[in-house]
């Protein structure tokens, strides 16, 4: 699922904003909408796209001056993708980079096939150390787990996954589970967290500082960490079960949605909350909450029927105020690693604001002159398009009714 990773800049777990696809490139092998070929590694191909393609560099080199000239937008760019952001494309492209083809390297980073074709990508590398531990760590609130997150980014981790009660919930009767999750407290709370080195003594002060860093903050149960393979694998399924089992327990005839926004750090538990607000206000009895808690990248997943009009008019409801929450009360992103698709792109110039959106539109001209790829996926000028053409899932199958 390369070819995916790349288009979206999906980054997951543990690579953060700094190990992702964007920091990771090296090359690409690139067929254009004009059907031309580049490969950003090779000398020759890119004298050869210099000659056949001179006007479109030129306006790549064009449109990153402007952007570095502009110091108010140049810094905004810079901030928002300091955090999770796949809202729109990578634009931090135009401020990071000078050389066109560098640019055009990063540019694709997330650009969702609408702007040309990754035949082939290389990635540098980073080292997977051997060691590694990890806690299933339960507080009371999830205050609790928001300041151990804060104080957490300041240790060796390399991955904090934050899980609301209901996600918990959802996992409770898997085999294997700790017999504890079903006695948590309402407001319980986990995160997950790993930490990695590269040989056992380093990964023991690495457990022990954690525990240090932390130990003001009371936990529902005893934290421990655990290095054996089999006890973390039981903790790393309740997470990565989570939208499966959602897709378990849902209604026939339901969609399993999952969304993907990011928030300040520093605002995570207000965040979570008021997320949990908005699907209570909407009547999402079913929504669980987990995610990247490092990047403040919350994803969540609930259930929606789309063969009703008075259900598609809620969800319609729940989108808009899902939207101005990201936007207005945290300045988020409304995308964090999933890509803008179809059912966010009605909201990019929401969150860019017009000018910055009037370039997200220019990239895409340059690129793609006729629309022709992917239209309507990242630039839409629709601001209904996630309300139509939506797939409803019909009762068919015991066998297919339970695919997701
Ligand atoms: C259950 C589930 C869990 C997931 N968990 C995570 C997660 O934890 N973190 C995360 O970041 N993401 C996650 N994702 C999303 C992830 O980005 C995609 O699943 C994956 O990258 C898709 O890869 P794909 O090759 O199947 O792409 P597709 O789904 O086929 O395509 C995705 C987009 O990329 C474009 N695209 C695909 N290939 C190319 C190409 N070669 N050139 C140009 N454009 C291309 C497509 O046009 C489309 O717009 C998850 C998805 C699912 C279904």
């Amino acid at each position: 699922m390369i070819g995916g990773i790349a288009a979206n800049n999906a980054s997951g777990m543990c690579c953060g904003v700094s190990d992702n696809s964007y920091k990771t490139v090296e090359s690409m092998k690139i067929v254009f909408a004009d059907g031309a070929f580049l490969d950003t590694g090779d000398e020759e191909s890119k004298r050869a796209f210099r000659n056949s393609h001179s006007e479109l560099l030129n306006e790549i080199e064009k449109l990153a001056k402007e952007t570095k000239n502009n110091e108010v937008l140049a810094e905004r760019i810079r901030h928002k993708f300091k955090m999770k952001n796949t809202t729109g494309y990578s634009l931090n492209a135009f401020v990071d980079y000078s050389d066109p083809f560098d640019i055009i390297n990063h540019i694709m980073i997330g650009s969702e096939g609408t702007l040309g074709f990754i035949a082939e990508i290389t990635y540098r590398t980073v080292e997977d150390l051997p060691n590694k531990a990890s806690a299933l760590m339960i507080f009371p609130t999830i205050e609790d787990a928001s300041n151990a997150v804060t104080i957490l980014k300041n240790q060796d981790v390399s991955a904090v996954e934050l899980i609301d009660r209901a996600g918990l919930r959802s996992a409770e009767d898997e085999k294997g589970m700790p017999l504890y999750l079903k006695d948590l407290s309402d407001t319980a709370t986990a995160i997950l967290v790993e930490t990695r080195a590269d040989n056992p003594e380093t990964l023991n002060k690495n457990i022990d500082h954690i525990l240090e860093a932390i130990k003001d903050i009371t936990p529902e149960i005893p934290i421990e960490f655990t290095d054996k393979p089999s006890e973390y694998a039981v903790y790393w399924k309740i997470r990565k079960g989570l939208y499966p089992s959602v897709g378990a327990v849902r209604k026939l005839g339901t969609t399993v949605i999952i969304e993907d926004v990011a928030f300040p750090v520093s605002r995570l538990a207000e965040a979570t909350l008021d997320l949990q607000a908005l699907f209570k206000k909407h009547d999402y009895t079913e929504a669980v909450i987990f995610g990247h808690a490092l990047d403040g990248n919350l994803h969540f997943v609930f259930t929606q029927n789309f063969d009703e009009q008075d259900q598609v008019n809620r969800y319609e409801r729940f989108i808009n105020d899902l939207v101005n929450l990201v936007v207005e009360k945290y300045d988020g992103a409304l995308k964090a690693e999933h890509g803008t698709g179809r059912n966010m792109a009605p909201f990019v110039q929401k969150e860019w604001g017009k000018a910055v959106y009037v370039m997200m539109q220019k990239i895409k001209k340059i690129f793609d002159p006729n629309n022709l790829l992917n239209p309507g996926v990242i630039i839409n000028d629709d601001k209904q398009a996630h309300l139509k053409n939506l797939k409803p899932l019909p009762v068919a199958n015991e066998l297919i009714d339970k695919c997701i």
